[in-house]
């Protein structure tokens, strides 16, 4: 979850490191450090709290070292105390590293080391890693394969840790080096003139060079400023692959927005453009996928489809089960990815798996994909980071193509999860019981998507003044129904997420069966309120809510006329196709949670507890 940045090359390496782990600062906000290698030993700069206290920090201004690497944390072992900040250094003050991840068996190497001489300065896990390579390091010969005795005592190190990591090593004595390796976290690396960087994530990278390297689980990486190399822990020499990134440093940028959170919803229009774009057939009857990997034959031989994912994207996966049952007649089951990798659950034959994750770098999810397919199923993924891990290990996918997203709380990425659930159960639906027809009038509806955003965020400033009324509440209910209810779910999450309101989402009838004890007028529900079939059971629902003095906020599409007085805010949304709706209905849901938030003077794009791509089990 962690941010990691390394830089080899010509220029002073600390302002450069500042300014990427301020990209990647979403991923964990804990502390955040710096080392370089000058004049001969290592000099760090760590303390806790946001990477601007860092660059405030006198010692971070005069680091002049061309080669160095920074961390923002998110801490799993050892409180958040300037101690515990990355970098750590060995006792002996040869080893400097970083680490994203956990190590299970830290206890065991640490009392190893101890035994050794080494000595402790925090409470990390990491800090054995750097200790272990330093003994190592010490001890070991130079290595074989033509690798240098550093990258070596890497190795050797690797090979005894057990959980998770992605790392950055330097050495005292190889001044010109850096030694970055991985398992269960992302790494990337970047191909820069005449310098070489690593990072967790593309956006510490792509203001230096868009070239970049997607290391495996399994690999290490020997970098110079113009030199990569990389093996595996067993040793062996792998030829690195170099991809090119697609977007470039503006899509990252907030611009005129106050919040990344705030950008993330309004471009959502132009999100759900770029989600569908390309993705329709000819005769526009039907969604094409190119990488799905599986053939219309052995689409039809499946029988039931199984989602996996977690956070907002199990609420995604969710709706996405609706409009398959709904629209291709199709069982579909979702499941935490937290829990069906530890359920061991009976699963049917000629079961289709997808996963979803927009970083496609969530651990839980990435377990599921992987106890999937030990168990023979074919997985495929729904995923926003290309050359993610997930996105590497399924079978095949969709890309959602939104761009970055950088607030911890999913927006666009989310709306473009629910597209591509639609899109799927059109693509589906046309195998067997959707008409041409059917088809045709459904690739429409799903065109006019982001025109009916584009009105729903019209209510912004309407949104904001409810939000102004609404900010002191300590609960609030999120209630609707059928493909409505994950995104009552949605709606709570989110604002838990960011304002610290206890929020609960619940499909609008099953209330009465216990959350209704929780109504007076000091608990506010929304209500998700469509036109059609279900709207006089919704307004019931309402009643009874009314009945004990509970503030409403309904959030209706255009048509719906409500009893008077019922409400006491309305926000209007257009009228969508049902395949629509639930992606027109969560706008308002996520500028009311922003909106609120802002109001109690929360940290909107860094909230509490929370880090973006949650890599750690
Ligand atoms: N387990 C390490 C720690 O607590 C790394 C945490 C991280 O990934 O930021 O310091």
């Amino acid at each position: 979850m962690c941010g990691i940045v390394g830089y080899i090359g010509r220029q002073k390496a600390a302002p450069l490191i500042l300014e990427g782990l301020k990209r990647l600062e979403y991923r964990g906000y804990d502390s955040a450090g710096v080392a370089v290698l000058e004049n001969g030993r290592f000099s760090v700069a760590k303390r806790i709290g946001r990477v601007a206290n860092l660059e405030k920090d006198g010692a971070t201004q005069r680091l002049a070292g061309t080669a160095g690497m920074g961390h923002t944390r998110w801490a799993t072992h050892g409180g958040v105390t300037d101690a515990n900040a990355h970098p750590h250094l060995s006792s002996d003050g040869t080893i400097a590293l970083i680490h994203n991840g956990v190590i299970e068996n830290y206890a065991q190497i640490k009392a190893f080391l101890i035994d050794k001489g080494y000595t402790f300065k925090s409470e990390t896990d990491t800090e054995v890693l750097c200790n272990l390579i330093a003994y190592h390091h010490a001890k070991e010969p130079a290595g074989h394969n033509g690798d240098s005795r550093f990258v070596e005592s890497v190795r050797k190190t690797l090979r005894h840790a057990e959980g998770t990591y992605g790392i950055v090593v330097m050495a005292l004595d190889a001044p010109g080096e850096l030694v970055t390796a991985r398992k269960g976290s992302p790494l990337i690396i970047g191909l820069g003139d005449g310098e070489s960087l690593v990072a967790s994530d593309v956006a510490a990278i792509v203001s230096r060079t868009q070239n970049v390297v997607y290391l495996k689980d399994g690999e290490i990486a020997h970098l110079t400023a113009k030199n990569l190399a990389i093996t595996t822990l067993g040793a062996g020499a792998v030829e690195p692959v170099i991809d090119k990134v697609t977007w470039s440093i503006a899509d990252a940028e907030l611009g005129t927005f106050s919040h990344f959170m705030e950008k993330e919803i309004f471009e959502q229009p132009a999100a759900l453009e770029n989600a569908m774009r390309g993705r329709f057939s000819e005769d526009g009857s039907t969604a094409n996928f190119g990488g799905l990997n599986i053939t219309a034959g052995e689409f039809r031989g499946i029988e039931r489809f199984m989602f996996c994912a977690c956070g907002t994207a199990l609420h995604a996966a969710m709706v996405t089960e609706h409009m398959i049952e709904r629209f291709a007649r199709m069982p579909v089951e979702c499941d935490y990815a937290s829990e069906f990798r530890y359920r061991n659950s009976p699963l049917f034959r000629n079961t289709l798996f997808f996963v979803m994750s927009q970083s496609g770098e969530t651990i839980d999810t990435l377990a599921a994909l992987r106890e999937a397919k030990r168990k023979g199923y074919k997985v495929l993924a729904v995923n926003n980071v290309v050359g993610s891990t997930i996105a590497r290990e399924a079978d095949g996918g969709i890309y959602q193509h939104v761009g970055p997203e950088v607030g911890v709380a999913s927006t666009k990425a989310f709306t473009s999860q629910l597209l591509i659930g639609a899109m799927l159960a059109l693509y589906i639906g046309r195998m067997r019981d959707l008409s041409f027809g059917e088809g045709v009038r459904f690739v429409e509806a799903l065109k006019s998507a982001p025109g009916l955003a584009r009105i729903a965020l019209e209510q912004a400033a309407h949104i904001r003044e409810i939000a102004k009324r609404f900010a002191h509440y300590t609960d609030m209910l999120f209630l609707g129904r059928l493909s409505l209810f994950p995104i009552a779910l949605e709606g709570a999450l989110k604002l838990k997420e960011i304002s610290y309101i206890h929020a609960e989402g619940y499909p609008a009838a099953e209330m009465k069966h216990g959350p209704i004890a929780l109504i007076s007028e000091k608990c506010p529900s929304v209500f998700l309120v469509p036109s059609g079939e279900m709207l006089n059971k919704i307004i019931s629902s309402m009643q009874e809510i009314k009945a004990r003095k509970g503030p409403i906020i309904a959030i209706v599409t255009a048509s719906v006329e409500l009893p008077a007085g019922l409400a006491d805010e309305t926000i209007v949304v257009p009228e969508a196709h049902e395949a629509v709706l639930p992606i027109i209905m969560s706008i308002p849901v996520q500028l009311l949670s922003y909106y609120i938030a802002v109001e109690r003077g929360c940290d909107v794009d860094k909230p509490r507890n929370l880090a973006k791509s949650v890599t750690v089990e």
